[in-house]
């Protein structure tokens, strides 16, 4: 069966531009204009993902997302014409999978479709098992770091949730290191930007933002718990042991 997108966009020339590029890719499409029908449809309809705009009459996207988030956990994408990272990292923290800026390149936001759409595959009972024995602390190797039944080895260089392995990069990895040596003390976004990409390193600081994202969608997401936290103003931390 074709996965279920709700497009959720009041620029009606843009919707219908989206519309027609995922029919083209044989997803089914739905659409919701405004934020009070949007939160109607994402509650009453069988959804794979939803594509939602911030900007919204009625209610804005982030609103959407929070009341959505204390029924469901499908998948949402943001749209924003904004280019503010507290936005981003709002929405992010709201429970938003990704996001992406506009203007866009169609093929980006089909590419990070297919990622989202990957979130569809794990099944519940991962998480729910992940929760609920989350008590027992993980079998780990001598000197490893360990969050609930994560493990990061820096030795092997593996993190695995239960044995099982989690794919990173070297900077999420590092990333990851840098959060779990220092347990308890939060991070700022230049502290980790000089730790993960170095001094030289030139660019925005919300690439930091980036990774955390990352980071979540391949742990928080996958084992339905919240490990690295945001400190509103100050930065980013994980804490205790889950
Ligand atoms: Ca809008």
């Amino acid at each position: 069966m074709a996965p279920r997108i709700l497009i959720v966009e009041d620029e009606e020339k843009m919707a219908r531009f989206i519309e027609l590029e995922l029919s083209h890719e044989g997803y089914e499409v739905l659409k919701a204009a405004d934020g009070r029908t949007a939160l109607e449809r994402a509650l009453s309809e069988d959804l794979d993902l939803i594509l939602l705009d911030i900007m919204l009459p009625e209610l804005n996207g982030l609103e959407v997302l929070r009341r959505l988030r204390a029924e469901k956990q499908t998948p949402v994408i943001l749209l924003t014409a904004r280019d503010s990272v507290m936005d981003k990292v709002s929405g992010l923290d709201a429970g938003a999978i990704d996001y992406i800026t506009k203007p866009f390149a169609i093929e980006e936001l089909l590419a990070r479709i297919r990622v989202a759409l990957k979130f569809r595959s794990v099944p519940p009972q991962a998480a729910q098992g992940a929760e609920k024995e989350s008590a027992g602390a993980a079998k780990a190797p001598k000197g490893a770091l360990c969050w609930g039944r994560l493990v990061l080895d820096d030795k092997s260089r593996r993190v695995t949730w239960d044995g099982r392995d989690i794919d990173l990069t070297n900077r999420e990895f590092l990333m990851l290191r840098i959060l779990l040596e220092n347990r308890d003390i939060v991070l700022s976004r230049d502290t980790l930007l000089d730790r993960v990409c170095g001094y030289d390193y030139i660019g925005e600081t919300n690439i930091v933002d980036v990774y955390v994202r990352h980071l979540r969608s391949k742990i928080d997401e996958v084992y339905g718990v919240r490990m690295i936290q945001t400190v509103r103003g100050a930065g980013y931390v994980i804490r205790g042991d889950q």
